[in-house]
Order: structure tokens, then C-alpha cells, then sequence
């Protein structure tokens, strides 16, 4: 049997952990933190059983899964998968031992806002982009990136349930995560006019399956600010001072979303509670800037329009992908509202991509 090991029992890590355990793999589970281990240990012995459950992955009553905070434990594995903090110098020292410990395995890392390939230089040794989106039992997409021949961690994804996409090119915040990065910073203008609830609601009304404030929620609100400010670094349009002092505020006062139990909505385990919204904002400005980015990432090469329009859908759960949004709600009048948006406040985030000034000047 194939061994699997998962750094990282957060969030992400004690669900991944659950995908491998519940396809057949042997999962070690490793964490600095014992009380992560603890938590882990917990969300896999039900509320990760009803998810596969819900989303027909189910395939045991019970996951074997090694927890340890021991290092060696991860000595035999095949595949490890790195899911630790969203700090890159954290990443890299855990690589640069586990290229010490772990001689057989092939290496991936969970990043939302590095290249595998900053991994891969500071620690001398391959890593792939294996990376999950929230809540990575029910989502579907793993984006896959990296130097080298990727069928193998194209299998593992697959073998989990997944429907893996492979990029052509390594970028900062692959494809979702630029996109959503872009989203989130575009909110602080909406957050003017809007509450997070009508926002969200606005954005459902429209065919999203999770609200945009819910999804910060979901992902853990000082994980979203460190990819937020990581990303920042990469793309300076990404910088809004007022979205991170929003998160900034809520992450001083142990608010982290759905992780702690409140966040910009309130929890009950799984569930959120959800919030009324007297009003429904107009989203077409919050669109535009997704397709601005998408067509960005298309013209950097690092994934061709089918597969970036795949991504979305995969994410959302929506049946139209981005650039089938921008056909439906027209390219002109996302320009057009970009265009008005970068006049009027001078925010690179609104700057119409090249693509969109070859198509309207
Ligand atoms: P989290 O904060 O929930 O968990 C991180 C875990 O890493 C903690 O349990 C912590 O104890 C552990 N840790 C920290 N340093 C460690 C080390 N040196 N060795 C071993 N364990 C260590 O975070 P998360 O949301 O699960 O995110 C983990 C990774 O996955 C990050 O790189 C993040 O960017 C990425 N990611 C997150 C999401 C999301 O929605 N939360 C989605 C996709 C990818």
C-alpha cells in the first residue's frame, strides 16, 4: 500500500488527510501542534465521514490516519503533501528536512500564494503545486503546477475523487486564488455601499453557491489576510488597505471564520448562520474585475482560456465558468464598468487588462 504523508493537520491538512485515509492510502498526519492533531483527529472521526458522505466519496466507516508530531513518521511515504502556515521560509525549511528523512517520496506543497518552484530553489528538491480548494472534501479542483512530469500527482488527485487541472506555467496564486485575491480586493470598494450579507446574497442571487465574505470565512480569515498580503507582494494592484484592516480587525479579536466559530458570520460546527440582507447590490463592477484577471492569467500563458474558465467552475460550483459569465454579461459592459471604476478612483485593480483595451481601446 501506497503511504501518503500531510503536513499541516489545520484546516486543510486534517480534510486532505481524510480524502487519502478514505481512498486506501496509509496516511500519516503529522503537525507541530498536538492540539491540531487533536482537532484533526476529531473532524475525521465524523464530520469529515458525513462530508465524503454528502459528496458520494464515502467508501469506509472508519480512517486509519498515523497522527504524530514526530518527523521520522514521515520517513516511508510515497507522496507528501505540505500543508503548514502560508509562510514561505516555514515551507522551505520543512523541505529541506524532509529531503533528509523521506528518500523515496515525490514532493507537493498546498501553497496559496508561492511558487512550488521559491520552494523547490530554497530547498534544493522538486516541489509540485498540489492545490486544494476550500472545503477541499466537497470541491472538486486541485490545481497542479510544476517542473517536470506531473502524471503521478495527477493520479494521486484523481484517485482521491478530484478532477485535477494542470497549468502551463507556475505564477503567484495560481489561477483561483488570483482570481479570488482580485475579488476580495474589490469588495473593499463594494463594502462602501453594501453590507458583506447583501453583497453575499447579491452574489448567490446571481448563481454562486457560497457567498464571497462566507467563502473568507471558510478558507480562516488569517489565512486569507496572510495570501492577501503575500499576493500583494507578487501583484501590487492587489494592495487595499481597507480589506486588511477589516481582516486585520477581525483576526486581533480571535475572529477566524468558520475555524473559531465566528468570523463575518457565525458558525455552528459546519453550518453557518446566516444573516439577513434588506438589499441587493448591482455585481457586474465585482465580475468585471474577475474576468480582468482572468484574461491576465490567460495572456501570462499560464493556463489557455478553456482551462481557466474550467477553474471557476470547479471552485463555484456554477455551471458557467468565468469567461462565460463575461459572454453572458457582455465583454463591453465589464470594460465599460472597469474603464468608469479606474477613472473615478485610480485603483489598479480596476485598470482594464490588455486584453480588454485590444478589445475596446
Ligand atoms: P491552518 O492555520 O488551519 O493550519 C496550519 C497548520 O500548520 C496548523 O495546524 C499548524 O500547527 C501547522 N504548522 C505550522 N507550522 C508547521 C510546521 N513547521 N510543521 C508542521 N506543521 C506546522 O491553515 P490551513 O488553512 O489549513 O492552510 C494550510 C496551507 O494550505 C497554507 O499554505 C494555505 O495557504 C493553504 N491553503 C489554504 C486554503 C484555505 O482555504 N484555508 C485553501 C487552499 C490552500
Amino acid at each position: 500500500m501506497e503511504v501518503v504523508g500531510i503536513a499541516g493537520a489545520g484546516t486543510m491538512g486534517s480534510a486532505i488527510s481524510a480524502l487519502f485515509a478514505n481512498a486506501g492510502y496509509e496516511v500519516v498526519l503529522y503537525d507541530i501542534s498536538v492540539e491540531a492533531l487533536e482537532r484533526a483527529r476529531k473532524r475525521n472521526e465524523r464530520e469529515h465521514l458525513l462530508e465524503l458522505e454528502k459528496v458520494e466519496l464515502k467508501k469506509r466507516d472508519r480512517l486509519e490516519i498515523k497522527y504524530t508530531t514526530h518527523f521520522l513518521d514521515l520517513k516511508d511515504c510515497d507522496f507528501l503533501l505540505e500543508s503548514i502556515k502560508e509562510d514561505l521560509s516555514l515551507k522551505i525549511e520543512f523541505f529541506k528536512k524532509a529531503k533528509e528523512v523521506c528518500r523515496k517520496a515525490i514532493f507537493a506543497t498546498n501553497t496559496s500564494s508561492y511558487m512550488p518552484s521559491e520552494i523547490s530553489e530554497g530547498a534544493n528538491v522538486n516541489v509540485f503545486l498540489f492545490h486544494f480548494s476550500n472545503p477541499p472534501i466537497e470541491m472538486p479542483l486541485v490545481e497542479i503546477s510544476g517542473k517536470g512530469d506531473t502524471s503521478k500527482y495527477v493520479e494521486y488527485a484523481r484517485k482521491i475523487g478530484k478532477s485535477p487541472v494542470v497549468l502551463r506555467k507556475q505564477c503567484r496564486g495560481a489561477v483561483l486564488n488570483r482570481m479570488l485575491c482580485a475579488l476580495g480586493v474589490s469588495l473593499g470598494y463594494a463594502l462602501k455601499i453594501a453590507s458583506p450579507y447583501e453583497i453575499d446574497a447579491s452574489v448567490k442571487l446571481f448563481g454562486m453557491k457560497y457567498g464571497v465574505f462566507e467563502i473568507f470565512d471558510r478558507i480562516g480569515l488569517d489565512v486569507s489576510l496572510d495570501v492577501l498580503r503575500s499576493l500583494k507582494e507578487a501583484y501590487p494592484r492587489f494592495s487595499s488597505e481597507f480589506i486588511e484592516d477589516v481582516l486585520q480587525q477581525f483576526v486581533d479579536s480571535g475572529k477566524l471564520g468558520k475555524k473559531s466559530g465566528e468570523g463575518f458570520y457565525r458558525w455552528l460546527g459546519e453550518e453557518v448562520v446566516s444573516e439577513k440582507a434588506e438589499n441587493y447590490i448591482d455585481i457586474t463592477l465585482m465580475l468585471a474585475v474577475v474576468v480582468n484577471e482572468a484574461l491576465r492569467i490567460v495572456e501570462e500563458g499560464i493556463a489557455d482560456r478553456e482551462t481557466v474558465n474550467e477553474v471557476w467552475k470547479l471552485a463555484t460550483q456554477y455551471p458557467n465558468g468565468v469567461f462565460d459569465i463575461a459572454e453572458i454579461v457582455g465583454y463591453k459592459n465589464l470594460a465599460d464598468q472597469l474603464k468608469r471604476a479606474y477613472q473615478e478612483t485610480g485603483a489598479e485593480i480596476f485598470r482594464p487588462s490588455r486584453g480588454f483595451e485590444l478589445l475596446f481601446g
